[in-house]
């Protein structure tokens, strides 16, 4: 029977042998877990949670046919009888919970991180310090046989099927694409001879697993690099591929040295899906779609208008493993959104540290932050309703403890709802969305329009006392801080107070980015930003007529001349995330934004802002100063002492520690502490 809310989305989808139970793949992402062998238990509980929730069919993190194909030194390999061991306590679990999982089988090729790397030809990538050694025709054939006998190694671990990786870059993309394959012999050259590789594998593997395995391929169909792919290649790729045994064909947007955002949180919805659509009527297998798909509604749009067979979401499963349940019962309101901010997830897998998500710090850590039910009922009063206090508040009373929220302020949200005002923040209000739901759900107490005192929060009578009251941002000292001219962050995006046409912002951290990126917005241009004026602004033709879908960027129109200034002699913008920092400073760039480091401020007057760099003055003759120096904790609620009797008092989020706070660590520490009381 077909489901009343999402009918495409919950459709089974038959591949002749075998049955997926909906449309919705967890595409592959990798969580560090699978790199090492005593992780395995944290992995399969990983696994098992989200294939609970209902997703159709999961892709493990990419597993290595042999040592040269390693993203990092002893990355997760699958090349002997003893890798068998580990992987069935995944595909054990997995197929408990009735769902279907392939493995990913990848090699990174000129990417790996380490100093054995190989690939089409001898040339370094932007992204690793290592340069490969090109495989010489040997080492092509014992790469074929390594790809077969991890094929069939993760056959015999009980898995459905294998992905194999063929985009981001990665070595499959490096020998289909004249960017990297430079090669004279029968693996380079024509169009025939680079997809020899990926086309021999695909063969091989089919002959040795036989027509009962899943051997679904990520095909890069748009490359987003000088030197890519047209799409006349893409597609008799894409059937050579199949002709050789592809049962389906998921997609890959953009290598990772690519100069242009394929998934942050600035990249519309689904911005990528019609290309999948055109690939889908290239070919007679089942196409997906994938890259900043977040919602059902959007996935159904994409099955019900027949751009694609099948929708791969990948970050949505570490936001929220019951994605899919809650979906087909209606309960979208529930859904905890990835915001795609990469925070925990991308940042964390590329600086070699375990991913997990910023609003669901329990993910890839289900066996080690579990939310119990507590056999003695406390009463907790968490004050304020920002990032820390929801998360604090919302997984206590899930726990069973009495709780009661308060905040100063008429809604919660704390510091999000200034954030969400910046272009290309718009997701951040679905984490609000979410846990308004969770508070009514979960039976928080709610108190807005309250700024509460110690003295009464002791009076209350309340067990423990969750101080996550936040921040004031810090207002420097510099001469002149006084000036109508001086502004700070609240004043332009909370207050909404008239900005001149020439600005200087003091701070380039976080916040000094996304006061800058406001106010180049042409306020003309609706947020989100309309599809096309967004790939125009990235230079991105989706019908990849040549160079891997790269075209001329249009030229931008900013709104204000705006001067973003720190006192650091390091690059602006050096402290932003790793995978998302330099999309912020490409657009500031392409805006004209002046970025000046080793700044020394001397005064602000009706001139403007006197600065020296380097020992030289200068006077920035602005409308006005914009103040962006990095915040203070307010904790004016701890107790000097701690008692020994009374209520016990804790501080979490940027009421605890103001530098270096991030969503990621309030939201983290909430959950934390409120699963310990
Ligand atoms: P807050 O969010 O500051 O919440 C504190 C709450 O306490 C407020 O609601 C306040 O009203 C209330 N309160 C204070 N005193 C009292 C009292 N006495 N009684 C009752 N209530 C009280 N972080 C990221 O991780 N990624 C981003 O991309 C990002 N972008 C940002 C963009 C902007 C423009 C801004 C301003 C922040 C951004 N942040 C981002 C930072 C992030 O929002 C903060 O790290 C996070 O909100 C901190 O959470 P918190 O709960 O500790 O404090
Ligand atoms: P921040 O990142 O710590 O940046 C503060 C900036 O102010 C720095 O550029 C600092 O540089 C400058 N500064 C500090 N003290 C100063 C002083 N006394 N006088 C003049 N300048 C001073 O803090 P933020 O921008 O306020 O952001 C707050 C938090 O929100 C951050 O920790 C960040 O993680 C989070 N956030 C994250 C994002 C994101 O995209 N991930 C976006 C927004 C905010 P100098 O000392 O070199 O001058
Ligand atoms: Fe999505 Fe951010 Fe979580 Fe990554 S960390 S899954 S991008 S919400």
């Amino acid at each position: 029977m077909s489901n009343a809310h999402f009918p495409h989305l919950l459709a089974p989808l038959d591949l002749g042998f075998t049955q997926l139970r909906n449309r919705v793949m967890m595409g592959s992402m990798h969580t560090g877990l699978e790199d090492r062998f005593y992780n395995y238990g944290k992995l399969a509980a990983y696994f098992k949670e989200r294939a609970r929730g209902g997703v159709g069919l999961i892709v493990t993190g990419g597993i290595s046919p042999n040592r040269r194909g390693w993203l990092l030194p002893f990355g997760g390999t699958m090349n002997s009888l003893f890798d068998i061991f580990n992987h069935r306590k995944v595909t054990r679990a997995v197929h408990e919970e009735g769902g279907k999982i392939v493995m990913q089988i990848l090699h990174a090729g000129r990417y790996g991180y380490q100093p054995f790397i190989v690939s089409a030809s001898a040339q370094q990538s932007p992204i690793s310090k290592f340069k490969p050694k090109a495989l010489t025709e040997a080492g092509i054939e014992s790469t074929i046989r390594d790809y077969v006998r991890c094929a069939k190694l993760a056959q015999k671990s009980g898995y459905d099927g294998v992905e194999i990786m063929g985009s981001e870059g990665y070595l499959l993309n490096q020998f289909l694409c004249v960017r990297t394959n430079h090669r004279t012999d029968r693996w380079g050259g024509s169009i025939e001879n680079r997809m020899r590789l990926p086309v021999e594998i695909v063969r091989r593997v089919r002959a040795a697993v036989g027509p009962n395995f899943i051997i679904m391929y990520r095909h890069s169909i748009l490359d987003l690099v000088e030197g890519g792919n047209s799409w006349d290649e893409v597609i008799e790729v894409a059937q050579a591929l199949e002709k050789a045994g592809v049962t389906l064909f998921n997609t890959g947007i953009g290598w990772h040295e690519a100069r242009v955002p394929t998934i942050v949180t600035s990249v519309p919805r689904a911005a990528f899906a019609s290309v999948s659509g055109r690939l889908k009527q290239a070919v007679s297998i089942p196409v997906i779609a994938s890259n900043r798909i977040n919602m059902p509604a959007q996935a159904e749009d994409i099955l019900a208008s027949g751009t694609a067979d099948m929708v791969s979401m990948a970050r949505p499963f570490l936001a929220d493993p019951d994605f899919v349940n809650k979906a087909a019962q209606g309960r979208v309101d529930e859904i905890n959104t990835c915001i795609a901010c990469n925070q925990a997830c991308l940042d964390h897998t590329f600086s070699n540290q375990r991913a997990s998500c910023l609003v669901n710090p329990r993910a890839a850590h289900e066996t080690e932050l579990v939310y119990r039910k507590t056999s003695v009922a406390k009463r907790v009063a968490v004050v304020g309703a920002g990032p820390a206090g929801l998360s604090a508040a919302t997984v206590a009373a899930s726990c069973g403890h009495d709780v009661s929220l308060f905040d100063s302020s008429d809604s919660i949200g704390g510091q999000f709802k200034i954030a969400m005002q910046v272009p290309g923040k718009e997701e951040f209000k679905e984490t609000l969305r979410y846990f308004a739901k969770r508070v009514e759900m979960t039976g928080v107490k709610l108190h807005l329009g309250k700024r509460v005192s110690r003295e009464e929060l002791i009076e209350l009578g309340f067990d423990h006392i969750i101080v996550a009251t936040g921040i004031l941002p810090r207002t420097p000292r510099i001469d002149g801080v006084n000036h109508p001219k001086v502004m700070s962050y609240l004043d332009v995006l909370l207050h909404k107070k008239p900005v001149g046409k020439k600005v200087a912002i003091i701070g380039a951290g976080g916040i000094g980015f996304d006061v800058a990126e406001y106010l180049v917005h042409d306020t003309n241009i609706p947020l989100p930003m309309p599809l096309n004026t967004w790939l125009g602004e990235w230079g991105i033709d989706l019908q990849a007529r040549q160079n891997g879908g790269l075209v001329k960027p249009e030229a931008t129109h900013p709104a204000r001349e705006i001067f973003l200034l720190q006192r650091k002699a390091s690059k602006v913008g050096a402290g932003l995330g790793k995978t998302s920092g330099w999309v912020h400073r490409a657009t500031l760039q392409r805006n004209q934004v002046k970025m000046m480091a080793g700044v020394e401020y001397q005064k602000i007057d009706d001139q403007g802002l006197h600065i020296s760099v380097g020992g030289k003055q200068q006077i920035l003759d602005v409308d006005h100063v914009i103040l962006c120096a990095g915040q203070e904790s307010l904790t004016e609620l701890m107790p000097a002492q701690t008692s020994e009797t009374g209520p016990r008092f804790h501080k979490i989020g940027g009421a605890a520690l103001a530098s270096e706070l991030d969503a990621k660590r309030a939201i983290k520490e909430g959950a934390e502490l409120a699963a310990s009381l």
